[in-house]
């Protein structure tokens, strides 16, 4: 184990339930791959013999049941081999849970497979967890909805914004998760302080659309949701925690990493039999983030909106006139002058009329490079060509700006 620094090709055996843990180098990518043996990324399976790249600064382990043999090349931070880690109390969580998603399939009037929430402080691995058990699932066949409530640090879309999306395969270690239509809130913060009505307004919204799909849709109520939560677990955050077990109906709460929020829940979720509240060990391989690298990756993940992952998507620059569109700022937080705001990424709305604008999911995120007040006309960018699906932008405090 250790610090690797010379870019060289080397191979690495690991014994039966234990990862190699690995933080890329900060300005070159790492390639990757399974030689023999099975082995899996946050629960998704190595393909035999093909290369990976996982870009600078990636975190992630590379666990495996039965043992492997991985070959790397290139640098990275850090690299070293764990055999104690909590997978196999994950995955008996994952196979109580299949259990459940069976039972529901099987009644007749097939009811309601498990609604999972992971909750815990900051890097204590709830995104990590919430995708192990969303691509077991899948690799079984499933169709688990996977909602993810982390305003900033989110993996379904950009941040600011609160999502769910069904998970039909195995999470790519890589892309992330792949995006047919997933259903998008604007938030506009990276806190849920600056708006705690509006944040859960947009809980309210969503988990009502995802009730109403689910009415319709056997296979994906049987299968089930997965709900990813903020780090925020103290004072408001965790009676934001609570606000979310109830208004999606949740019955499973995993709690990760800390005695005191499990025993809190445990005590106020007794009055409800039907709810089960479990702790789990926190993975000695989550990575620490400080709120520079948070920022960053914000940064990042809105780049990756228009650009893609590996630079593949070509964002349009267009014009419009003031006229064309209505900018609004959904009330409650502190007001910025809006001349303080001249860039930054503004998502705009399916709303058809402004009293929707707050129920609406968002169709997508424009970012505005320049506004020219003579003549009267934003310019901005777009991940697609042609007229916007609606005319309402939502502005929230998010900025980025370009380097
Ligand atoms: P937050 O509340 O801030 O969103 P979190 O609790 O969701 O954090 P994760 O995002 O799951 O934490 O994990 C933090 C980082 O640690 C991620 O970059 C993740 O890829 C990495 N990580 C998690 N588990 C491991 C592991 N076993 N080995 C190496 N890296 C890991």
């Amino acid at each position: 184990g250790g610090t690797g620094t010379a870019s060289t090709i080397r191979q690495v055996k690991l014994e039966k339930e234990s990862e190699l843990r690995i933080e890329v180098a900060n300005d070159t990518p790492l390639r990757l791959r399974l030689l023999n043996g099975t082995a899996e990324i946050f629960g998704t399976e190595l393909p035999p013999q093909i290369w990976l790249t996982f870009p600078p600064h990636f975190k992630f382990a590379v666990f495996t049941w039965y043992g492997a043999t991985i070959e790397m090349d290139g640098t990275t931070e850090t690299d070293y081999t764990a055999d104690e880690t909590p997978m196999v109390s994950y995955v008996n969580v994952h196979a109580v849970l299949d259990g459940r998603r069976n039972q529901a399939k099987a009644s007749p009037e097939s009811s309601q497979g498990p609604r999972v929430i992971v909750v815990g402080p900051t890097d204590s691995g709830k995104s990590t967890l919430s995708r192990m058990l969303l691509s077991w699932a899948a690799k079984q066949g499933w169709k688990p909805t996977f909602v993810d409530l982390d305003i900033g640090q989110g993996s379904i879309t950009a941040p600011g914004c609160i999502a769910a999306t069904p998970i039909e395969l195995p999470i790519d270690p890589v892309e992330g998760i792949s995006l047919e239509m997933p259903l998008v809130y604007f938030y506009g913060h990276t806190t849920p302080s600056q708006n705690v009505d509006l944040y859960k307004a947009l809980v309210k919204e969503l988990a009502q659309i995802l009730e109403r799909q689910f009415t319709g849709n056997a296979e994906s109520r049987a299968s089930g949701m997965v709900i990813n939560t903020m780090g925020w677990i103290e004072g408001v955050g965790y009676e934001l925690i609570l606000h979310a077990i109830d208004t999606f109906n949740a019955n499973v709460v995993l709690v990760l990493g800390q005695e005191k929020l499990f025993s809190m829940l445990r005590d106020v979720l007794k009055s409800k039999p039907n709810v089960d509240v479990l702790k789990l060990q926190k993975s000695g391989g989550v990575v620490s983030r400080s709120s520079k690298f948070r920022q960053k990756s914000r940064s990042y993940r809105i780049r990756e909106y228009f650009y893609g992952i590996a630079n593949d998507l070509s964002p349009h620059s267009n014009i419009a006139n003031f006229s064309d569109l209505f900018v609004y700022r959904i009330g409650g937080g502190p007001q910025a002058p809006r001349s303080a705001l001249p860039i930054g990424a503004e998502p705009f709305s399916y709303a058809q009329e402004p009293d929707q604008i707050v129920s609406s999911n968002v169709a997508g995120f424009i970012y505005v490079t320049d506004i020219d007040l003579q003549r009267r006309k934003i310019t901005y960018l777009s991940p697609t060509a042609g007229e916007l699906p609606s005319k309402y932008l939502v502005m929230g405090t998010l900025t980025w700006l370009e380097t």
